[in-house]
């Protein structure tokens, strides 16, 4: 803050300028504003960054390269029989320089701010991918921010020196906006600022600190002080991880000499954003998980108005976020914008770079051939778009392209033999250091995959959308395992279950029938246990379209049986369980109750419930008089066996022997 004015007036000086080139008045006339431009594409550059992580083996090959100078590869994580290539306006590789970004995607756009038109250049990418690298740099490398100022400070010099036509002076704004709130760097104690249209449609922030700048000195003074009050915080990704959205305005504003004294208004916004890494790995909790929403719901709407640009949508949804509201007049319409992808070569950062190259693809393409550490043979460059032509002269698009393509890249790369591939695929290497993650993705492409997606690639779709579909697959990954100890405890049990029955029908009961007091199905005890069959023979019944499996259903306070004649469920108040049995295995249980009744002795018949040592003597008697009975139902013929314990006798017998039968399918 300049000294001998307080930050009040101070405040009210810059509101009062600020409201004078905003809604007051509407004076500035913009160049082009009766003959608009079509509205211009946001450009998409992508850098990737030399290798810096010095604690992952730097030996590791690196999971991205170059193809050209505006694409990439990448290897599938999907399937490492493909690569991923993907396009862009421009693509910088790990060995171009500071000044090579500058000069190829940068500088051209300048010149527009003195025709009176906005410019914006952001800086997008996960967190140590390179952001504030390319933004900022150091006093050894400086990056695009001291680069434009440099020559926008000379440029206005030049142009506005006594003789020309328009006087010119340069401003500059410091914000960040950090979650939803929109924060005065130049002026912490300011508060969260508001955000304003005025009748023109130019965006502007009233009370928002401008401070004149005419030499690179001036902004020093004021931009490295305020840098400090950004809000950073630590993460496991990276010790300083940018949270919030840093935000420099640089105003340019021309007064014509003579009459008609016109204005006219040039902004440039250099905005080095929050880091877009995915929340799940950063290990946020708490106020760093709130943050890390605010981040990807801004950088998901900036997605959102970036291709709605692009793919001339008539509606654009910048109001949707502070950032996007803020570059409104900035980015799209007569704007000249460029956002710049940073990525990583690191193999830890593979799906934050790939999730950024989604953002930021013009177009991806699925390439049959597996990425290996090969390089590539004999170069064609792909020759450089119409659209990179305007803004590259030749001697930028040649260093724009990066060094390590002049020794690089053949027509069609030779596919590896599939033993070289695999050893060399990073893919591979990938799912070694991480295979829980590899695995849950791939778990995640087989559900989709099996919910029909027509091989839609999941990486492509929203990151949002994303994490809860990876939230579900972990789910139920968890839901399986449980049920699968779950069976194993209920398989060994019957088995041991079986074991103990064959071993008493040894000792007892030669023949072929069973106790009917071992079932586990009676109508006294309440049906509390679903037999479980081993996996081996729900898998034969399963494989067998005429055998039904039998199901017990929780049924709330009501049980229902089915009558032995199919016909009215019973109803008993006190269970809850409900048995569906196939009539396979109904007719079953009759055939085998029948067989008791006409071979078996009086002290065989004692085994079926309901029947007592009395009741067994009389059906044998009745047996011998009358003949084999024909169906189990002349039961009721034998003196003392009425209608209703016929009843309950039927229901005990045949689904107990039923339930034996899925046991025991012998
Ligand atoms: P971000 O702002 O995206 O979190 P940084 O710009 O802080 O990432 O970069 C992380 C580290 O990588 C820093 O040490 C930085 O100096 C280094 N770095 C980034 N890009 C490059 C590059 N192109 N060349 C050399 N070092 C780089
Ligand atoms: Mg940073």
């Amino acid at each position: 803050m300049a000294t001998g004015v307080s930050t009040l007036q101070r405040r009210r000086e810059m509101a009062a300028t600020t409201a004078t080139s905003g809604a007051g008045r509407c004076r500035l006339s913009k160049i082009g504003a009766s003959r608009r431009p079509p509205p211009a594409r946001v450009r998409v550059a992508v850098r990737l960054r030399p290798f810096v992580d010095r604690t992952a083996g730097t030996s590791d090959p690196p999971c991205v390269r170059g193809i050209d100078s505006c694409s990439l590869e990448i290897a599938n994580w999907r399937n490492h029989q493909e690569t991923l290539k993907y396009q862009f306006d421009a693509f910088y590789g790990e060995r171009s320089t500071q000044q090579d970004i500058y000069t190829g995607s940068v500088q051209p756009i300048l010149r527009h701010l003195l025709e009176g038109q906005n410019a914006s250049v952001l800086a997008y990418g996960p967190t140590g991918a390179g952001k504030t690298h390319t933004m900022l740099g150091s006093p050894e490398q400086p990056g695009v921010i001291p680069r434009a100022l440099m020559d926008l400070l000379q440029l206005t010099r030049e142009e506005g020196t006594e003789g020309r036509p328009w006087a010119l002076s340069v401003t500059m704004s410091y914000l960040e906006i950090y979650q939803e709130k929109v924060l005065d760097l130049l002026d912490p104690a300011s508060g969260d600022l508001v955000i304003r249209e005025d009748c023109r449609g130019n965006i502007l922030i009233p009370g928002l600190t401008q401070k004149p700048i005419t030499s690179f000195a001036d902004f020093e003074r004021h931009f490295l002080p305020a840098s400090r009050n950004r809000t950073v915080g630590a993460t496991r990704l990276n010790q300083r991880s940018s949270r919030s959205h840093a935000v420099l305005l640089v105003k340019v504003d021309q007064r014509e000499r003579l009459a008609p004294f016109r204005q006219r208004e040039g902004k440039l916004y250099l905005i080095d954003l929050a880091g877009s890494e995915d929340n799940r790995r950063t290990g946020n909790r708490g106020l760093r998980l709130k943050e890390s929403g605010a981040i990807n719901t801004s950088l998901f709407v900036l997605g959102k108005v970036v291709d709605a640009l692009n793919q001339g949508l008539p509606r654009v949804p910048y109001r949707d976020s502070k950032l996007t509201r803020l570059l409104q007049d900035s980015l799209g319409g007569s704007a000249h914008s460029i956002l710049i992808a940073n990525i990583a070569p690191e193999r830890r950062f593979y799906l934050d770079t790939v999730s950024a190259l989604n953002f930021a693809a013009r177009s991806k393409e699925v390439i049959n051939r597996p990425f290996t550490n090969e390089s590539l043979q004999s170069p064609v460059l792909a020759p450089v778009k119409l659209s990179q032509k305007e803004l590259l002269g030749p001697p930028e698009a040649k260093r724009a392209r990066g060094p390590e393509e002049e020794e690089i890249g053949s027509p069609e790369p030779m596919a590896a033999p599939a033993s070289a591939s695999q050893k060399l695929s990073p893919l591979q290497k990938l799912s070694s250091m991480d295979p829980a993650m590899l695995e849950r993705l791939l778990s995640l492409d087989r559900l989709l995959a099996s919910q029909g997606s027509l091989g839609a690639p999941l990486l492509s779709t929203p990151k949002r959308e994303r994490m809860v579909l990876m939230k579900t697959v972990e789910e139920r990954d968890l839901e399986i395992e449980r049920l699968k100890m779950k069976q194993k405890e209920l398989e060994a049990k019957v088995l041991a279950q079986k074991a103990e029955d064959s071993k008493e029908k040894e000792n007892h009961y030669p023949t072929m029938l069973r106790p009917l007091s071992h079932r586990t199905v009676t109508v006294a005890k309440p049906l509390k246990r679903a037999v479980v069959m081993p996996l081996q023979l729900i898998q034969a019944q399963a494989a067998s379209p005429n055998v039904e499996i039998h199901i017990l259903k929780n049924k709330g306070r009501k049980r229902k049986l089915e009558s032995l004649d199919a016909s009215e469920p019973e109803e008993k108040a006190e269970d809850c369980w409900e048995l569906q049995i196939s009539p396979e295995l109904l007719a079953h249980g009759r055939k085998k109750i029948l067989d008791l009744l006409n071979e078996g002795s009086a002290r065989d018949l004692r085994s079926l419930q309901r029947i007592g040592p009395k009741k067994a003597q009389l059906i044998v008697g009745w047996r011998e008089l009358h003949g084999p009975f024909s169906q189990v139902e002349d039961l009721e013929r034998v003196e003392g066996i009425t209608g209703k314990l016929m009843e309950s006798f039927l229901k005990a017998n045949i689904l107990g022997l039923a339930a034996c039968q899925r046991c025991d399918p012998s």
